[in-house]
Parts: structure tokens; sequence; C-alpha cells
């Protein structure tokens, strides 16, 4: 099986230290004064607290809830003490995520599995549940803190819910068949070549060489450059090409 190549760039702890300084810079703004309107405007942003109103919304969205593994997931919570986020969580099936096998949603505690988990081993989706869970107790353990998204916290609350040594992306051939990859990228460093649906950004940089070599740090010594789609066909024949 050819695990799902996937642009991590997002969690690349540069970008992350940009974002803290962009969050704190927020926090230290002082609050305007709030209008009635603009107060009655807040409330449309902010999700209903009610789960039957979420339930509703989501149902519209197309996701539909699983009570069984809500209450699997619930339990799990429970037996770490967890009660709180036991009691708001829900768990949905989500027909819109595409290669993404599960969603974990902090400010709603809600997970998302990809429909199409059915179709592998009958564990699969118990397991993406455990991983997106792991989510939402790091976030909970962090308590405000930003963490990185799989980072230690992240790594502990696995092992808490029975998967240790669980990879930070999953490598089930989802949607590799029906997505046609239009784009193609070669590491400058060590000449992988990269597949792609949409085209990168100028700065994104080789995963695997950026774990190998700079502690996962982002560098641009492992840049991706375009490559010609036609010599990316031959070097890299196994993948799905447009
Ligand atoms: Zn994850
Ligand atoms: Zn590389």
């Amino acid at each position: 099986m050819i695990p799902e190549y996937r642009q991590l760039n997002f969690e690349l702890p540069g970008l992350v230290e940009s974002l803290r300084s962009v969050r704190k810079a927020r926090l230290h703004r002082k609050p305007k004064p709030v209008s009635s309107e603009q107060f009655m405007g807040l409330f449309e942003v902010v999700p209903p607290p009610d789960p039957l109103v979420r339930q509703q919304i989501a149902q519209d969205r197309g996701l539909r809830l699983d009570l069984g593994l809500t209450t699997q997931a619930r339990e799990l919570l429970g037996s770490m003490d967890l009660d709180a986020l036991a009691e708001s969580l829900q768990v949905y099936w989500n027909p819109r995520l595409i290669t993404t096998a599960g969603l974990a949603h902090h400010g709603a505690s809600r997970i998302d599995l990809n429909t199409r988990l059915v179709g592998f081993p009958p564990e699969e989706p118990g397991r993406t549940l455990r991983h997106e869970l792991a989510h939402l107790v790091a976030h909970h353990s962090a308590a405000g803190r930003s963490i990185q998204p799989h980072g230690p916290e992240w790594r502990k609350a696995c092992t808490a819910l029975g998967i240790p040594g669980e990879l930070r992306c999953h490598n089930l051939p989802l949607a590799r068949r029906s997505v046609k990859r239009k784009y193609a990228y070669q590491c400058r460093y060590c000449g992988i070549v990269v597949p792609r649906v949409r085209k990168l950004s100028r700065d994104s940089a080789c995963y695997p060489c950026c774990r190998a070599h700079n502690r996962g740090r982002y560098s641009r010594r492992f840049l991706l450059d375009p490559m010609p789609l036609g010599r990316a066909k031959a070097l890299a024949p196994e993948h799905a090409w447009a």
C-alpha cells in the first residue's frame, strides 16, 4: 500500500509559532465596547449549546449522528474522569470528508468520521474515533495553552485511549482512485515525487525530509519544486495522475 503523501506544513512549528504570536497579539488587544446590535450579532456566530439543536444543524448538513459510537466515546472519556467533555460529545458520520479519515472539533465537542471508513476492516472506525478523541482530550488537558496537534499531549492521550504509537496521519487508501492528481512536485533534497490535487504554496517543504534531517521543523533546504506532469508520471507511475 502506498501511504498517502500529505502536505503537512500546516503543522510545522514555524507556522505554529506565527499563529501563536497572532493569537497572543489578539489576546493583548483591548476589547472595544460592544453595542447592543453587535451583541445580538455575536449570538449568531456562537454555536448553540443545546445538543438537540446541534444535532438538527448537523443533519441539515448531511451529517448523521451515531449513537453507538457516541456512547462508546463517552464511556472512554468517562473512564478518564472527563465527564463534562463526555457529556457534550457527539460523533457524526460526515459524507463530505474525502481523504480525511476523521475530524475533531474542539469548540463543538464533536467528532466527524468519514463515511467511507465503513468499507474498511471493522476495527477502523473505532481506531479513527480514538485518534480524534485524543485530539479533544489533548486540547482539554492543555486548558487554553496552544499545543501541537500531534504533540506530546496528543500522544499521551492516545496511550490512555488504548492506541499507543498511533500515527499522525492515516494510511488508508481513501478516495485514492477517484481523485486525480493534476500537479506534481519534487523535493529538491531527496527527489521524492509528490502528487497533488491542488497547487501548493511556493514555500511548501518535504515533510519526510524535515522530519528526518531537521527534527520535523520546516526548512527551505527541503522545498518542493513544481515538475512537469509527464516526468512525474514516468518517475512515479503508482500515483493516480490526471
Ligand atoms: Zn490527528
Ligand atoms: Zn525530501
